[in-house]
């Protein structure tokens, strides 16, 4: 077998057998952030390239080395979406969310597209929960943000994963910081990195997020940006933090998380873990009050995070966390030729309408073949029908957990009483399995 083409580095396929896996994780997702009165938004794969040269900022590696850009007509140029924000912002002005009633709460599952080295957690197609709140400027708001990444994390049963947390100030105290990290790093220039050199210009926080060690080293005793927060900036971090203890969440202050850019704000936070390699960041976010203005709005406060789909499943895997499996085949029937199939078809499409989930053989195959597969799909009842059975209008129903039968008699009413049946012996088994 010659295939014509592979999946594509640093993609995923999620096959049948796994994709429950997703389905946990999505339902708990959208569950949660619902029960925080969350909606959920969807916006296009691609938007104008421009949008995240503003919104995520030109001097992020996302918009430097990461990003997926296609040329259109004339010099019009289209980029995959690096993350969700800057769409979502640009949605939110588009439609007019923010006249609807504040603070617009919102949510989104999507794919998202970097062109990095793919690694284990690190894919060039990966996928974000997110959320992003718009219209308060209030602590309370960081830490309702926060409360929900820590929902869904705790929700999922994931454990060993910290919490930091860091407050980047507001554009008045981060340029006197700045002043301070250029007159620390200055000495150094010639021993950072090439790309720290050019942060060290443009954007100096951003040193403080360089991978390389020998930067690390070198950052380690850099001032901090908690010395130089403003009193409004300290105070606000300040009630964040009180607000968290209240709430019974733990964390841990770590001044060298930023988000290098001039509209984000105040918090900043990640969830880290290290069981997925080193040190990764499962979900990541802080406030950007100065974001929703730069693209085009009203100066509107606003705050959100985006957690890592791939990073989430793989750290839930590495702990041996339970999934919740998919539901099931309820029926299968095996027909037994041409006749018996005929009546399996009316019969089936009947019962699906009453909501069993029921399949039935379309290959034509053997007794011995089929019930094989009805083994393979956990079917929890099983029909076999020959002409016999229909002649005679008595229909046996096999119980496949115990092999139990229960004979039914063949009129007008016995696919509303076999569905009743079906249904009755599943609640049951709920009842028992202390699921209800
Ligand atoms: P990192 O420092 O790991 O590169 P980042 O700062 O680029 O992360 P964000 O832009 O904050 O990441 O994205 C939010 C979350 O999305 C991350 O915390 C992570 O869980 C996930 N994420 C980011 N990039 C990738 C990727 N290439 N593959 C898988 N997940 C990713
Ligand atoms: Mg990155």
């Amino acid at each position: 077998m010659a295939l014509i083409a592979k999946r594509p580095n640093g993609t995923m396929d999620v096959t049948p057998n796994e994709v429950y896996k997703w389905h946990t994780v999505e339902n708990v997702v959208k569950e949660t952030a619902e029960q925080f009165g969350f909606k959920e938004i969807r916006i296009p794969t691609f938007e104008d390239t421009g949008l995240f040269v503003r919104g995520v900022g030109d001097t992020t590696d996302v918009v430097q080395k990461e990003m997926y850009t296609v040329s259109s007509t004339g010099d019009k140029t289209y980029t995959l979406r690096p993350e969700g924000t800057a769409g979502t912002v640009r949605a939110v002005l588009e439609n007019g969310i923010l006249n609807d009633g504040l603070p617009q709460k919102l949510f989104y599952i999507l794919s998202c597209f970097r062109h990095e080295k793919a690694q284990k957690g690190r894919l060039r197609e990966f996928h974000q929960f997110g959320c992003e709140m718009f219209g308060s400027p209030s602590p309370l708001a960081d830490a309702e943000v926060i409360s929900l990444a820590y929902s869904v994390i705790t929700r999922l049963g994931l454990k060993n994963t910290e919490l930091n947390i860091n407050s980047i100030g507001c554009p008045e105290c981060r340029a006197k910081y700045r002043e301070a990290l250029k007159a620390y790093f200055e000495p150094h220039r010639d021993e950072l990195c090439d790309t720290c050199k050019e942060r060290l210009d443009k954007n100096p926080m951003r040193l403080l997020d360089c991978k390389s060690k020998e930067d690390q080293e070198i950052a380690k005793d850099a001032p901090l940006i908690t010395e130089y927060l403003c009193d409004e900036c300290a105070d606000h971090f300040g009630k964040v933090k009180e607000y968290l203890g209240l709430m019974g969440i733990e964390y841990k202050i770590n001044p060298k998380i930023v988000r290098g850019l001039d509209y984000y704000t105040r918090t900043v936070f990640e969830f880290l873990t290290t069981d997925i390699g080193s040190q990764a960041a499962v979900c990541a976010g802080g406030r950007y009050d100065g974001l929703v203005e730069s693209l085009g709005g009203k100066p509107t406060p606003a705050l959100g995070f985006g957690m890592g789909l791939e990073r989430i499943i793989l750290t839930m895997e590495s702990q041996g966390l339970d999934f919740a499996q998919d539901g099931g085949c309820e029926l299968y029937i095996a027909p037994m030729g041409d006749k018996a199939a005929a009546y399996a078809a009316g019969l089936i499409a009947k019962l699906r309408d009453m909501g069993v989930y029921a399949e039935y053989d379309l290959i034509g195959r053997s007794l011995k073949a089929q019930m094989k597969y009805a083994d393979k799909i956990g079917a929890k009842f099983v029909i076999v029908l020959g002409d016999n059975e229909i002649e005679q209008g008595k229909i046996n129903v096999k119980k496949m957990a115990t092999g139990e039968q229960t004979a039914f008699d063949v009129d007008d009413s016995f696919p509303e009483r076999l569905s009743d049946f079906i249904m009755a012996s599943l609640v049951e088994e709920l009842d028992m399995e202390g699921l209800l």
